[in-house]
């Protein structure tokens, strides 16, 4: 492939991870990769429960630039952890090790290693835009732009959905986080002016049109991060699977959303089960009825079910936080906002706003204003349009 496709800001940051790789001692670079982050639209903590959900690629990339070695070792560095050289031996078992950032590629190499490929010995230098920890999946990218970057240095091929369970079982045993599939799918399948529409029953997926010119995705980071000291997620998971059993259903998507109020009448339910069955069974029926509404470029339609699914994640799943409830209410008030709710896992992390890009700018400007104001912070504030996924090719 050529690098005519890429975004252009990939054009420059490309040059700069191939200088890192220089400067690194690491010589000229065989492959080159880049894999975007992602934001879930809507359909947010129902990947575990059967949901649908409904994510886009962004437009910020991890790049990276690898070579081969002659012998087994792998030496990586970032600019996103400057003055780092994560060095270990691809013969060795791999285990995770602290929290370095190496764990990720080594959960990749283990994953290739287990599906039978050969890895060999290599160096590689990533320089990002994604920003870490900001609920955009900076993990997932990282993951699949390495699966991707290896298995073209050796010549091979993966499938993508195979290639996407590879790397969230390497998010799972070397990251230690439990999550569903709908991160490294997103990063792996999304398509240009697409949304992925994937359906975590039986992992099949399609790809659902958002390429209105008039209309994009604002991306507001709040720049927190609450972290819960009851596992926040773990609790929530454990709590959904518990109701599902108790309610006699595989996954909470068997129940009917219209049955909603009527099944949680059961007794054996508790009370913080009964608000997370309410909110995955409304979730999952409102990022239905959202695809139709995009698919109809009915935005407003689509925003208001954007603007209950916060409600939602807030009351009933209790998910939220003030930051990104302020940014929500902030936005959903402004002219040229169809809706806006926070996304991803919740505590902190990003809120998404549907808007006419018209309105970008006005917006943009309001919220920083307001938000420092309120909670002294800056926040990170981009437009995206859905992107395509993760890629590699041969210098
Ligand atoms: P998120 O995926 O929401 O951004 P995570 O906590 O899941 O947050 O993943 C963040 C971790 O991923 C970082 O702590 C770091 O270990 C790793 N990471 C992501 N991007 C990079 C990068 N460019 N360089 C080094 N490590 C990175
Ligand atoms: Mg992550």
């Amino acid at each position: 492939m050529s690098t005519e496709t890429l975004p252009s800001q990939n054009q420059a940051m490309l040059e700069e991870v191939g200088d890192l790789f220089a400067e690194s001692g690491f010589g000229l670079p065989e492959v080159f990769g880049v894999a975007p982050g992602r934001v879930n639209v809507i359909g947010e903590h129902i990947d575990y429960n059967g949901g649908l959900v409904l994510p886009a690629a962004i437009d910020r990339w991890v790049n990276v630039a690898i070579r081969r070695r002659d012998d087994h070792l792998v030496r990586l560095v970032s600019a996103q952890a400057p003055g780092e050289v994560v060095e270990f031996s691809v013969n060795e078992d791999l285990a995770p090790e602290g929290k370095s950032w190496g764990n990720y590629v080594k959960g990749v190499i283990t994953g290739l290693k287990a599906a039978g490929f050969e890895v060999p010995g290599f160096e590689a230098a990533v320089i990002s835009t994604v920003p870490v920890g900001g609920g955009l999946s900076s993990s997932a990218a990282l993951e699949a732009v390495f699966g991707k970057v290896i298995l073209t240095l050796i010549g091979a091929e993966m499938d993508s959905l195979e290639l996407a369970k590879l790397c969230q079982k390497a998010e799972h045993d070397f990251a230690g986080v439990p999550c569903g599939l709908m991160d490294q799918a997103a990063v792996i399948l999304c398509e240009e002016g697409k949304l992925l529409m994937l359906d975590c029953v039986d992992d099949s997926f399609q790809h659902a049109p958002f390429d209105d010119p008039d209309w994009g995705l604002l991306i507001i980071n709040s720049c927190v991060s609450h972290e819960l000291s009851d596992g926040g997620y773990a609790v929530r998971r454990d709590g959904c699977h518990a109701a599902a059993r108790i309610l006699g259903v595989g996954t909470l998507r068997e129940i009917e959303p219209a049955n909603v109020e009527e099944v949680l009448e059961n007794a054996k339910l508790t009370e913080d089960m009964r608000r997370y069955v309410r909110h995955a069974v409304t979730e999952i029926a409102r990022t239905q009825e959202t695809v139709e509404a995009l698919g109809l470029r009915d935005y407003y339609r689509a925003g208001k079910l954007l603007n209950a699914s916060h409600v939602s994640l807030r009351d009933d799943y209790r998910v939220s936080c003030p930051e990104l409830d302020f940014i929500s209410e902030l936005a959903q008030s402004q002219e040229g906002v169809a809706g806006c709710r926070m996304t991803g896992g919740g505590f902190g992390g990003s809120a998404i706003a549907l808007v006419r890009r018209d309105s970008v700018g006005s917006l943009t400007s309001l919220i920083e204003q307001r938000y420092r104001a309120e909670f002294g912070i800056d926040p990170k504030i981009f437009e995206t349009r859905p992107m395509g996924g993760t890629r590699a090719w041969k210098a």
